[in-house]
């Protein structure tokens, strides 16, 4: 296939590298960063957008998502499909999906769970939103970029499922974090209370496979001065996203309110701007119930 791909950032590089890997021409273009081994580099958005069967986005943001959907949009080859990879708002991924069918183009919302590691390895999963027939153009693309695709329904469903994954992520953390943190002042040991949680009715994939006590459990950016892994700021970003969503809707998300202002505190009002998302457990250590 041609392929054009947009955002070569930490994700967008490695996912562009396979996809070349793979076979497919891949034509690339990122505002500030360097096209990754096998990919051409294209002069501008429009420019990697035209021509190609599909072009792939991987973006910060919902408003840059919308900014380059109106780049590449109109110059685009007719049935040619546009999939979103970024993590953004559901109004947007339905707003540039809308677009998109506007001049005759499919359009996918599939962010990704995975992180590096996963984009790297070509081990993402992708929850997508979209027609069954966009979802079958692109889903060879998953199979490279990803070990699983899950057609969650329309435009915005794939953004839906991701929002709500990490709300659960979210608050699954915090309340990993509190616990080590009131376990520790009850004086029982860590490795202890991983043996006994990680294998009773608390589990969860922030203990067991995130485990944010250092030493405990399998290697996790706990054991790494909490280097990022997954940013507390993009943790954040998703649980407002979350907010978003829920109040739009009419939702009731106590747990993942509350977890969306205690990140916020961590990161833009303490030390977690640029941490892991799991250095909340340090946090905790350091706070008593004032
Ligand atoms: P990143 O900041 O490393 O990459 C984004 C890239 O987009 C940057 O290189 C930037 O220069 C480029 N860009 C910005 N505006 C542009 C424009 N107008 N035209 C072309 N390029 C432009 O971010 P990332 O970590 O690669 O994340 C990308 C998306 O994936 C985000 O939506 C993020 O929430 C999501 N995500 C990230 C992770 C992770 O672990 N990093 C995991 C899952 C999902």
């Amino acid at each position: 296939m041609k392929i054009g791909f947009i955002g070569l950032g930490n994700m967008g590089a490695p996912m562009a590298a396979n996809l070349a890997k793979a076979g497919h021409a891949v034509t690339g273009f990122d505002l500030a960063a360097l096209c990754p081994e096998g990919v051409t580099a294209a002069a501008s958005a429009a420019e990697a957008a035209k021509g190609q069967d599909v072009v792939i986005t991987m973006l910060p943001n919902g408003a840059i998502l919308r900014k380059v959907a109106d780049e590449i949009l109109p110059g685009m080859d007719q049935g040619a499909v546009h999939l979103d990879c970024s993590t953004v708002d559901v109004d947007s991924a339905r707003a540039v999906a809308e677009q998109a069918a506007g001049v005759g183009i499919g359009a996918v919302d599939a962010p990704v769970s995975g992180g590096v590691g996963g984009a790297t390895a070509g081990t993402l999963t992708f929850m997508a939103g979209g027609s069954e027939e966009a979802f079958a153009k692109v889903k060879p693309l998953f199979d490279i970029m990803g070990q699983k695709a899950v057609h969650c329904g329309a435009s915005g469903a794939g953004q839906s499922a991701k929002i709500c994954n990490n709300m659960i992520l979210g608050a699954t953390m915090i309340v990993t974090c509190e616990a080590f943190a009131l376990a520790d002042k009850l004086g029982l040991d860590r490795e202890k209370m991983f043996d006994v949680v990680s294998t009773s009715s608390g589990y969860s994939w922030s203990m067991n496979a995130y485990c944010p006590a250092p030493g405990v459990g399998p290697q996790s950016p706990a054991d790494n001065d909490y280097k990022p892994g997954f940013a507390a700021d993009l943790m954040l970003k998703d649980l407002r996203l979350a907010r978003q969503a829920a109040e739009a809707v009419d939702a009731d998300t106590p747990m993942g309110t509350r977890a969306a202002e205690l990140y916020a505190a961590f990161v833009e009002q303490e030390d977690g701007a640029g941490r892991d998302f799991s250095a909340m457990l340090p946090r905790f250590e350091r706070r008593g119930r004032g």
